[in-house]
């Protein structure tokens, strides 16, 4: 594999050897039974990382109440970003012009009404109403492998708009979860780094929308609430975050009345692994064939 970072020849490669299967949408390409392979090997090492932790195990599906998504207030920060479901609520009359619209060619969106649900877009989000009331005396700890949905449609193969996240939450004191985080901080990058990736670790911060997400960007920096685990797929200069762990202070347990065992207002914190770039980050530096990887990377991953 060339050292070369070239986003297309990359997608082409992951193509070719039939590691993902083009479906006409950027960014919402299939999965091959290699690829898959390789991301239930390594969701099966961050499991084993987390064995001895007592996490409880929740799955969710791909939507989540729309009310969360207002709650958190995630459309005054990520409005480009959003997917809000649209469906048919009309009758006869209105389906037989939706049906002739969609024939025509014609746009048919505004013939839509806003559901329920959207599209969750952080694999952590399902999880925080559910934490509602007094935590136990040592907080709560979740794990989760949920998809996420972004509206960021490119032709970059790491940028997608639908991929999966093994995510953790834990909620409790300050102490308690920066501890936890910062626990994981170290786990990742050494679990990372056993895989041969060469991967860092850098401050970073969320991609707000607009010039007012510039200043809670760099608020969101100086503060260190945010860390990314990073290594290079498509670009040398600019690597591909593959982990993020963030502290969320208080405000998801002030949102949903979260409360800590003495009565103050608990803090949380989340960690993810993005297991599709994780997986991808492994194809670019150790090559798109898994049986010619480095003998050390087989045997962690194929024991
Ligand atoms: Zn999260």
């Amino acid at each position: 594999m060339p050292a070369d970072y070239d986003p297309k020849a990359f997608y082409d490669g992951l193509v070719r050897h039939g590691l993902i299967v083009p479906v006409g949408v950027p960014g919402a390409f299939g999965r091959g039974a290699v690829f898959e392979d390789v991301l239930e090997r390594f969701n099966t090492l961050v499991s084993q990382l987390a064995r001895d932790d007592g996490a409880e195990v929740f799955t969710f599906p791909p939507v989540i109440s729309r009310d969360v998504l207002e709650k958190v207030k995630y459309l005054e920060s990520f409005p480009h970003q959003c997917g809000a479901i649209y469906s048919f609520f009309g009758k006869e009359a209105q389906a037989k012009a939706l049906a002739a619209r969609v024939n025509e060619g014609k746009p048919w969106g505004d013939l839509l009404g806003i559901t329920d649900v959207v599209m969750n877009p952080a694999a952590c989000y399902p999880v925080y109403p559910s934490f509602s009331g007094t935590l136990p005396e040592g907080g709560r700890l979740v794990s989760m492998l949920n998809w996420v949905y972004r509206h960021e449609p490119s032709a970059e193969p790491t940028r997608m708009q639908s991929f999966r996240v093994r995510e953790f939450v834990r909620a409790g004191t300050p102490q308690q979860v920066l501890a936890w985080r910062d626990l994981w901080l170290q786990r990742g990058l050494v679990l990372l780094t056993s895989l041969g990736l060469p991967a860092r670790s850098e401050v970073a911060a969320d991609p707000f929308f607009g010039r007012g997400g510039k200043l809670l960007a760099v608020s969101q920096k100086e503060q260190q609430l945010k860390f990314e685990v990073q290594v290079p797929v498509v670009s040398a200069e600019e690597p591909t975050a593959v982990c993020s762990f963030n502290f969320h202070q208080e405000h998801f347990g002030a949102t949903f009345g979260i409360r800590t065992a003495d009565g103050r207002t608990a803090s949380t914190a989340c960690l993810g692994f993005g297991l599709e770039r994780i997986v991808m980050a492994l194809f670019k530096t150790h090559g798109f064939e898994p049986g010619k990887w480095p003998a050390e990377v087989r045997r962690r991953l194929w024991p």
